[in-house]
């Protein structure tokens, strides 16, 4: 049906979605930690390749498609009026379509105004995936995502103008050993400025072909243990005021699954964290990949 082109990334919570690569690539694609996309040159496809995607998908799906997801890195870079006419084949091809996402890079996001934001979502755009990363300035920099705390905070805010619902990440370990509690705290502080829908925390881990990889490589990578991640975990917990959010601490990269809507299960997420500190021993610190094995 579809031919994708190269290695296909989706937020996991996009598992049952239809998949369609509006861009190839990333054109930030600089972040020391992501190897994502760095064999792709980002380009935005024709609008007819996609059409002719979309038509194959109705014929073979038609009703049964309720969210698409559109890859790869960033659509949202896309010009305004090509996702609008995206969108609008989307609509036409599936009438069960509730909800269209995609990754939205910083970048994207500073170029993107409220009003073309908000006009997005009337046609069908309604959540981003942002990688926050991390709140601390000097992580930021560290990790090349070419914005500071305070830019992360001001791009954001206009998506959440606009009615997007957002879904944020945090990478643990992100700040090595030193930074560790205050990449957590200053983390905290603007996630809580963003106030976003969806919280989730990652495992950093080294990949191949990145700098962090080759920093890993000269030995100047803090590999976190997880017992000290936990504790970044739960600093990062502790210091989260948000109005009313998803958190899920379970992706693969994670060793310890938690979840639940904040602030209402803070205490109780609080209290597993610290039941882990205080006997770690007794601790299941697989990663969830590798449970059952
Ligand atoms: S913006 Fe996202 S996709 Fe692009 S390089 Fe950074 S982490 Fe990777």
């Amino acid at each position: 049906m579809i031919q994708y082109e190269g290695t296909l990334y989706r937020p996991p919570s996009e598992a049952n979605s239809l998949i369609l690569q509006a861009t190839i690539g990333c054109s930030w694609n600089e972040c020391a930690f992501c190897g994502m996309y760095r064999g792709k040159r980002f380009r935005v496809r024709k609008l007819d390749e996609l059409r002719v995607e979309i038509d194959g998908a109705r014929e073979q799906l038609g009703a049964r498609v309720r969210k698409v997801f559109l890859a790869d890195g960033d659509a949202l870079i896309a010009k305004t009026s090509y996702l609008q006419d995206v969108l609008a084949l989307l609509r036409d091809a599936f009438p069960g379509l509730r909800r269209v996402s995609c990754y939205a890079s910083p970048q994207a996001l500073a170029i993107r105004t409220t009003e073309e934001m908000t006009a997005l979502r009337e046609a069908g755009l309604t959540q981003y995936y942002l990688g926050v990363e991390s709140g601390h300035d000097a992580v930021l920099e560290d990790l090349r995502k070419g914005v500071d705390g305070a830019e992360m905070i001001r791009v954001a805010r206009k998506a959440k103008d606009a009615g997007i619902k957002l879904s944020t990440m945090i990478l643990l370990g992100a700040g090595g050993r030193d930074l560790s509690l205050a990449h957590a705290r200053e983390s905290a502080r603007v996630i809580s400025a963003i106030d976003p829908r969806f919280v989730s925390t990652l495992v950093m881990t080294p990949v191949e072909g990145t700098p962090l990889f080759d920093r890993a490589l000269a030995g100047a990578y803090d590999d976190l243990t997880p017992l000290e991640l936990t504790r970044e975990l739960r600093t990062f917990v502790a210091h989260l005021d948000l109005s009313g959010a998803i958190f899920r601490s379970n992706h693969a990269s994670n060793y310890l699954p938690l979840g639940g809507t904040l602030p209402k299960d803070r205490q109780a997420i609080l209290a597993a964290l610290d039941g882990v500190l205080a006997a770690p021993g007794d601790a299941d610190f697989v990663p969830e990949h590798l449970r059952g094995l």
